[in-house]
């Protein structure tokens, strides 16, 4: 009898997309693409080659006259039909999710309604690619500034959110007129295989979108960007891999998007109010399983309300039920892989060797999967390597606090600056810690701020330009500015 996981499996193309058509890899390699809830092999699907880079440069090369003058109306109305495809597939989208990642269905469900937002939040900015016409000061000419299609895009997508991080790419570059190769994490093509099968459906011409999975991710995203046609990357994934990344772009003078790794301080003041703060902790650490560059990695509690926030936290962490990801009522599935289950039990070991208190969790449970129990930590030493490391699972240190300035200071003492939490009951004083904060995004009493109408993104170590919003299209386009005089 077959599972709905099965039904979902035996209809995923396992082949290269190039051009709009399937093919095998040039090179006949293979990628196996492993369940983390078993560590058995679900699908092996094919792994691009240096033939195949080139291959669809050049599909998406000869598709981008045409698209790039394909009306804005015509564009969005496609985006739009790819929003209500990914919508009504919600099920089965979310449980092919769960297989190759091993997060929980509500999680894989909530990847899927975020990652077609960003197809409807496009669909909507298509025929809003605005410009300016002003008169120069001199009186003598017109400045006319438009915005053009930057060209082919290379997209670059992490295993985390194997829908949303390939969508929130596809969507404005197909918005502003672009054509794309997305080269997806290795971990987990499978979606963004059955995204390309949808994108087809919904009227994406051929070329427009080509999807090469490729375990030889340094030589075929290399091979990509070194191709005289392309002339934009946009790379979500490690802060590591993204410098290595601009350091190729640079020989071309590439332009570049970095959405990179984080390091998200979560502050509580004495004021807040402990048992929302407690709720937004849970949805900034728990959200995806704590693999989320969003997740809150170090928790800064005023010591006058420590005590009940650590309760309160690890009683609401101990109840969650770790199971593999696509059976229903399980609320944490696994890890992706051992590496990172590995890596996890690692910086717990050192935060305990170094005087922390287990509250709840911290060790790995018995039996196949790449399981890690909801754990936190209390007094969690600054030197601590998970204080400066992302921790990338379901693991939350507490640090107490008695002055914000500290508090702030600390929070500010790392590489990165993606996103910072707060929670307080005082607003104006949540807007200066807010302003202080060296980041990209707060959350200032809320703890999820993703949204496809948002400029998503970091400063320092976190990354370069912004996804979603306006700001996101806009990094897909290039200024023209013509000097004229009628
Ligand atoms: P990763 O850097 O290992 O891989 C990301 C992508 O790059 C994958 O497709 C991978 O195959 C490819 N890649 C790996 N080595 C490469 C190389 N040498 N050249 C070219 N491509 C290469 O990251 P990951 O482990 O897949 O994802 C986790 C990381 O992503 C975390 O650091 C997380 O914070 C970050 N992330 C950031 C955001 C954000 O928006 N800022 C969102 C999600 C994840």
């Amino acid at each position: 009898m077959p599972t709905p996981i099965d039904s979902v499996l035996a209809s995923v193309p396992t082949q290269l997309f190039v051009g709009g058509e399937w093919r095998d890899s040039s090179d006949g390699a293979t990628i196996d693409v492993l369940d983390p809830a078993t560590a058995k092999p679900l699908l092996t699907v094919a792994s691009a080659g240096l033939g195949d880079a080139a291959a669809a440069v050049s599909a998406a090369q000869a598709a981008l006259d045409g698209w790039r003058r394909t009306a804005p109306r015509t564009r969005s109305t496609i985006l739009r039909r790819a929003y209500d495809l990914m919508t009504e597939r919600t099920q089965e989208l979310a449980l092919l999710i769960s297989a190759e990642n091993g997060k929980a269905l509500p999680d894989a469900r909530a990847e899927v309604a975020y990652a077609a937002e960003f197809f409807r939040w496009f669909s909507e900015e298509a025929v809003r690619l605005n410009g300016s016409l002003q008169v120069a000061p001199s009186g003598d000419y017109r400045i006319v500034v438009q915005r053009e299609p930057i060209g082919v895009a290379v997209l670059v997508t992490p295993w985390n959110y194997p829908a949303a991080m390939a969508t929130r790419k596809i969507g404005p570059a197909l918005a502003a007129g672009c054509t794309v190769v997305l080269k997806p994490a290795t971990d987990t093509p499978l979606t963004a295989l059955a995204l390309a099968a949808l994108l087809r459906e919904a009227g994406v011409p051929d070329g427009v979108v080509n999807v090469l999975p490729a375990h030889r991710s340094g030589q075929v995203v290399g091979a990509l960007l070194a191709d005289p046609a392309v002339r934009k990357v946009s790379f979500t994934g490690s802060t590591e891999v993204g410098i290595k990344l601009l350091h190729t772009a640079a020989d071309r003078v590439l332009s570049s998007s970095m959405e990179l790794g984080g390091n998200a301080p979560f502050l509580v003041l004495e004021d807040a109010d402990v048992e929302q703060a407690v709720a937004g902790a849970m949805v900034a650490k728990m959200r995806n399983g704590g693999e989320a560059c969003t997740a809150a990695n170090r928790f800064y509690v005023h010591e006058s309300v420590a005590e009940e926030f650590s309760h309160r936290f690890a009683t609401a962490m101990g109840e969650l039920r770790l199971g593999p990801g696509y059976d229903e009522g399980v609320d944490v599935g696994a890890l992706v892989n051992q590496a990172a289950q590995e890596k996890v039990q690692d910086l717990v070991d050192d935060a305990v060797g170094r005087g922390a208190e287990v509250l709840t969790g911290g060790t790995i449970p018995d039996g196949d999967g790449f399981y890690y129990p909801p754990t936190v930590l209390d007094n969690v030493a600054a030197e601590a390597e998970m204080m400066h490391d992302e921790i990338f699972g379901p693991v939350a240190p507490i640090v107490r606090f008695t002055e914000l300035e500290e508090a702030v200071a600390a929070a500010n003492r790392t590489d990165y600056g993606l996103i910072s939490y707060v929670y307080t009951a005082d607003l104006a004083r949540g807007m200066r810690v807010a302003e202080a904060l060296e980041c990209g995004m707060v959350g200032l009493n809320r703890g999820v701020v993703s949204d496809p109408s948002a400029p998503f993104g970091g400063v320092k170590l976190s990354g370069l330009g912004r996804e979603g919003g306006h700001e996101g299209m806009l990094e897909y386009t290039e200024t023209k500015y013509i000097a004229t005089a009628w």
